[in-house]
């Protein structure tokens, strides 16, 4: 073993971590050159360069990361800010094709100059896909980046151009941190939040820096009795435990006062303990062991062992309240958990050799589906903006079970989750042991519990109008198209009942009549399609007789009168002339009309009739109504209803009225209503129009409009 040379001392000196003598002698050489390229350059502090590059190495040799990654930091920005004196390929003849990948990595990443702010997103997207490059082609880029990031940003307030630090912080909130909680690397995230906070919002960053520390005393003497009174409750269970104080940073409180509207003495995770116990059965036995010591708050218990966040975070979390009736947070984790709770991806990377190469796959795997969705240009800061806001919320059964929800979920999605049986007769909801409305929306947490009754008839259609999941409302639906179709079917066996006495036979008799048969047989459609046909109206009472037999015509002309208006319409000042009423708009005496010529005659319209407006001009003429006019008017609702259970109420209105319904179709829309098109007949404008009021005035009816007869 040779002496150590007066830079091995001085990487020794800094680093404080120990080292082989192989990688001390890596280091050094390192730092020699990054000395050499930085010689006569100085940071805004007015210190030397190298200082920089010094402080970048010593944060990563506190996670422990191999010695590549901390001779690549050394030299980091040394191809970039040494006028040329040092080259990437001086680097990789002196320290090998590993820490030139990196430094040249972490080189074209700093040449990246982020849009932040309100800029557009495909350029921030197309930024973060070129970090993600750098990364994955060697992820211990973005460590030394973020280690980087992470000093810039604690030495900010040399830098004396104001803008220039602004947009240092925004990068920095919008980019970094983002990443930094992606790869789970919490140590650095919540540094660099504050660091940005600090310089963004500078009032509000001092006065919670105020509100935090006028209580700090106080809180820390209190801390530190709870965490003795774990510590013997658990020692008592023979549960050995790692107790610490924990503070929340300035930045995550006030995004919680912010986004939540909280008030400051509302924030419970000002001030928590975390317990790090030896494995996950120790982290359910602890769970108990707080709960025994002080009561939870109903709702707040996360099991993040059971259900980890998206970017692998494990952990349980429960809010008590203690002796002193103030709530307090509790974390608690096996050491691995804590490990890649800190730092995350570094954590893997750093088990590398020694424990799991499997978790280090998982890693790799998730940066290159990123990549791969980023390539498909699936809009990246959209799903990083869904993640930070937690896209999910997880609830329990009443017997502990974990249901996964999309954010924004009700009970009713909840009761689908478990069974569609369950949704369909789902009746209310306990969410903690209390009644909720069916609009409450899940926390995590929430402990559900569905009320069902069984002899209901099925969902409500409303239901439609605050369900979250897509999943939910497919089964809705679902469950309403097979009512329709059921309805359908029944209302067309009613028709065709009618049918069938006119020939006096039974309805099934009928079906086999030939003429039946052989319909069928030409549509290629079966019984059940038939009816449900001519329950829609597709099929109509006097297309069924037609196909029948003409010869019970008569019968027909009684439920379908026609309306025979002639004498009560002047065109262009002449009556008795040969016209017939146009089908499309369906005038009513009182409509403003005009008569249209074609080779088959004259037709009366409504004057706003769509078909109107493509007419040649020389072809309409005036035409008003006589005062004379008479009889029945067929012409068009259209409406918009909720549900189908009213319409068989609405006929039976309108008829008492002396209104007559001809035809009756119900389409079910995808906009999660019904269209139903009503062909009527009545006297007049006026008896329309009450008509329309009438029928607004249904609970279920959403609109009411004139409309076309298709
Ligand atoms: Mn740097």
């Amino acid at each position: 073993m040779t002496n150590p040379t007066e830079t091995e001392q001085k990487v020794r000196q800094f680093l404080k971590i120990p080292l082989h003598e192989e990688e001390l002698k890596m280091l050094a050489k390192a730092y020699d050159i990054a000395v050499y390229g930085h010689e006569g350059f100085f940071r805004e502090s007015g210190e030397p360069f190298i200082v920089h590059p010094v402080e970048v190495c010593k944060i990563l040799a506190a996670m422990n990361v191999d010695v590549v990654t901390l001779a690549a930091a050394l030299l980091h920005d040394v191809v970039e800010d040494s006028e040329g004196r040092v080259t990437l390929s001086h680097i990789k003849k002196a320290l090998g094709p590993e820490v030139e990948r990196i430094v040249d990595g972490v080189t074209k990443v700093s040449r990246i100059n982020a849009p932040v702010g309100n800029s557009d997103t495909q350029a921030k997207v197309e930024t973060i896909q070129k970090m993600l490059f750098a990364m994955a082609e060697d992820m211990r880029v973005i460590f030394v980046k973020l280690a980087d990031r992470l000093h810039n940003m604690r030495t900010i307030d040399f830098v004396r151009d104001e803008a220039k630090k602004r947009y240092k912080a925004m990068e920095t909130l919008e980019i970094y941190a983002p990443i930094a909680h992606k790869l789970g690397i919490y140590s650095i995230k919540w540094e660099l939040e504050d660091l940005s906070f600090r310089i963004l919002h500078r009032s509000e960053y001092n006065e919670i820096k105020r509100l935090v520390s006028e209580k700090k005393k106080e809180r820390e003497i209190r801390t530190k009795e709870y965490m003795k009174q774990l510590q013997s409750a658990l020692q008592e269970s023979g549960i050995e435990a790692q107790i610490e104080g924990r503070f929340k940073h300035y930045y995550g409180i006030w995004r919680k006062l912010n986004e939540k509207g909280k008030s400051f003495g509302e924030v419970y995770d000002l001030m928590g303990i975390r317990a790090i116990v030896r494995d996950i059965a120790s982290c359910y036995h602890t769970l108990g062991v707080v709960h025994s010591i002080w009561a939870p708050l109903p709702g707040r218990i996360k099991d993040y062992i059971a259900a980890p966040k998206s970017n692998g975070y494990r952990s349980l979390h429960t809010t008590v309240i203690t002796g002193y009736g103030e709530p307090l947070e509790v974390q608690i984790r096996d050491t691995q958990m804590h490990e890649e709770a800190e730092y995350g991806l570094i954590a893997h990377w750093i088990y590398k050799n020694k424990i799991s190469v499997k978790s280090m796959q998982k890693w790799i795997n998730q940066l290159l589906e990123w990549r791969r969705e980023l390539l498909k240009g699936s809009s990246y800061l959209e799903d990083l903006k869904k993640e930070l806001q937690m896209d999910e919320v997880f609830v329990f059964t009443p017997k502990g079970e974990i249901k996964h929800l999309p954010l924004g979920s009700t009970p009713i999605d909840f009761a689908y989750s478990i069974h569609t049986e369950i949704g369909h007769h789902f009746s209310g909801a306990k969410v903690n042991g209390r009644m909720v409305p069916s609009s409450y929306r899940l926390k995590s947490g929430d402990v559900v519990e569905i009320l069902v009754n069984r002899s209901s008839s099925g969902p409500s259609l409303d239901w439609l109008k605050y369900v979250k999941s897509s999943r939910t409302k497919a089964k809705i639906r679902r469950f309403f198209r097979d009512q329709l179709q059921e309805e359908l079917v029944s209302r067309g066996k009613d028709i065709l009942r009618k049918v069938s006495r006119q020939f006096s036979v039974s309805l099934d008799d009928m079906m086999q009549f030939d003429s039946v048969r052989k319909y069928l047989q030409s549509q290629g459609i079966g019984e059940e399609e038939f009816y449900s046909r001519v329950g829609e109206g597709t099929l109509t009472y006097g297309d069924v007789l037609k196909l029948i037999g003409e010869k019970t015509l008569e019968v027909v002309r009684r439920s379908v009168p026609k309306a025979k208006p002639r004498t009560g319409i002047e065109i262009s000042g002449m009556k008795n002339i040969e016209m017939h009423l146009a089908k499309c708009c369906g005038p009513v005496p009182g409509d403003p009309i005009v008569g249209v010529v074609s080779r088959k005659g004259m037709t009366i319209h409504r004057i706003n009739c769509q078909n109107v407006r493509t007419v040649d001009p020389d072809r309409i003429f005036e035409a008003r109504w006589l005062d004379e006019t008479m009889g029945r008017f067929q012409t068009n609702l259209r409406l918009q209803v909720l549900s189908k259970e009213e319409l068989g109420k609405m006929i039976q209105v309108l008829e008492a009225r002396g209104i007559a319904v001809n035809k009756l179709s119900v389409i079910y829309t995808k906009w999660n209503y019904f269209l139903v098109s009503m062909n009527l007949e009545v006297s007049s404008r006026k008896q329309l129009d009450d008509t329309k009021k009438l029928l607004e005035n249904f609970k279920s009816v959403l609109s009411v409009e004139r409309g076309n007869p298709n």
